[in-house]
């Protein structure tokens, strides 16, 4: 898979994407990232991708020229999606995650400023996608949440392959408890089944605590496996 970011920040990714299993992905070609910076695509002396807002208010607003110039520069693949990040968009989750994956290519948007000039949306957008009901400084940090998210997917990517498909979320809830050793921390004890070797009966308690915790913190997810069951 391959990621295309445009930014007027390339530097921002550069610890995240030489960290952990990124990285080494990176290195043994299993996904690539690519980053263009926006700024460069600006035409003046001065290099600049911002301007004051039409009509008055706060802030500046991102100029299409050199954003839409930026976007229609990047080789295009078979299945190919552009995203721009935004407050504004759809809701990212694991199913959109899941979705996104079948992607050959994502090239994500990042704003800054109070924004992107709205043309752009119309001229080189595909999507917008917002990551959570906040306001980031910039789409920076979103579209890092995005690759995060999605090369889990990627065959090989993961050690265990095992490990995704029991994540939250794979079945509409949230994650049974995990533990590791020692069996007994200052008095805590590891639960005697998952101890006890007998694979079924911890399938077991890890579906109730799975339930249990999906209706403690998230009933609302509950609500969405019951409603899509209901609709299948
Ligand atoms: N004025 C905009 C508004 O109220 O909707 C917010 C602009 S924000 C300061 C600058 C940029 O950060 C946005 O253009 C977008 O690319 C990114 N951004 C901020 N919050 C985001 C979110 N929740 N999800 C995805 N991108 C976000």
């Amino acid at each position: 898979m391959r990621f295309d970011i445009l930014t007027i920040f390339p530097g921002f990714f550069e610890s995240p994407l030489k960290c952990s299993l990124i990285g080494k992905a990176l290195l043994q070609k299993k996904l690539s990232v690519y980053l263009h910076d926006i700024r460069a695509f600006a035409t003046d002396r001065h290099k600049t991708v911002d301007a004051i807002p039409y009509g008055g208010g706060a802030g500046m607003v991102m100029k299409p020229e050199p954003l839409v110039a930026a976007v229609e520069s990047v080789p295009r693949q078979e299945k190919s999606l552009r995203i721009l990040l935004s407050p504004k968009g759809t809701l990212f989750d694991q199913k959109m995650a899941k979705e996104l994956a079948q992607k050959d290519q994502l090239i994500l948007v990042c704003g800054r400023y109070e924004g992107v000039d709205e043309r752009v949306k119309e001229l080189a957008i595909d999507e917008e996608i917002s990551i959570g009901d906040y306001v980031l400084n910039g789409g920076e940090a979103a579209a890092l949440v995005i690759v995060e998210a999605l090369v889990r997917f990627i065959p090989g990517f993961m050690g265990n392959e095992a490990s995704v498909q029991r994540e939250s979320f794979e079945e509409g809830l949230l994650e049974h408890p995990q533990y590791t050793r020692p069996a007994e921390f200052r008095g805590l004890k590891v639960p005697q089944v998952l101890q006890s070797g007998h694979h079924e009966e911890i399938e077991k308690w890890r579906r109730e605590q799975a339930l249990k915790i999906t209706q403690e913190r998230r009933p609302d997810l509950l609500k969405k496996v019951a409603k899509e069951i209901k609709n299948a």
